[in-house]
């Protein structure tokens, strides 16, 4: 069975789905199937919210404050899990909420999705990937298509409503001019701008 939560770089994930609706040029997905304490990352069947449960209920959450939710798949996929996972998980722990996604939860979920994450989702680290819808759909190769790009961003924005902090992230296997268009995206948007080494 596939690690639901996993430890990597002195921090705790959870690994709630493998379903994607990108297929990103720079996926961590296809360099193995394992990732830090985890064997493998892909599960037989999404994992229910009581297996979820299990596994929290038999890990040791002492050593951290914070959990991420970013494993080998979009955490919003399973949009229900995660909202009542992070609920138990701050209820029971205390814990911090951070997630990674692709932003793409409104056309995954057929609704605007960034609302149910209040009081829930402390921190959200989006994937602007790039400036413009073309070269994301070079970089991401979303099954959403040219719809892909402005859903991402005005999820983001909504975000800022939400989440008390928000930030964007692209990986640097696009060009340095692509790179400096996504920081001009990023302060109009009053999102700050992460980059990312490519883990190869
Ligand atoms: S959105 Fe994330 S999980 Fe999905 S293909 Fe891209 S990098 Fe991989």
């Amino acid at each position: 069975m596939a690690d639901i939560i996993y430890t990597y770089a002195g921090s705790a994930y959870m690994n709630i789905t493998n379903k994607c609706p990108c297929s990103c040029i720079f996926c961590i997905r296809s360099n193995g199937d394992g990732l830090g304490s985890a064997e493998t990352l892909w599960h037989k069947k999404d994992p229910s919210f009581e297996e979820i449960k299990a596994e929290i209920d038999a890990f040791d959450f002492s050593p951290y404050n914070e959990v991420v939710f970013c494993g080998y798949g979009e955490p919003t996929q399973a949009l229900d899990n995660l909202i009542e996972t992070a609920k138990y998980l701050k209820e029971k722990h205390g814990l911090k909420i951070r997630l990674n996604s692709n932003g793409l939860s409104d056309l995954i979920n057929s609704k605007p999705t960034a609302q149910l994450l209040e009081g829930i989702v402390d921190c959200i680290s989006i994937s602007l990937n790039a400036p413009d819808s073309e070269s994301y759909q070079r970089v991401t190769r979303s099954k959403f298509g040219e719809k892909a790009y402005p859903a991402l961003l005005k999820f983001a924005e909504e975000c800022k409503k939400y989440i008390p902090s928000v930030k964007f992230t692209v990986v640097d296997v696009i060009t340095p001019e692509e790179i400096e268009k996504c920081k001009e995206i990023s302060e109009k948007m009053g999102i700050p701008l992460r980059i990312r080494k490519w883990i190869k």
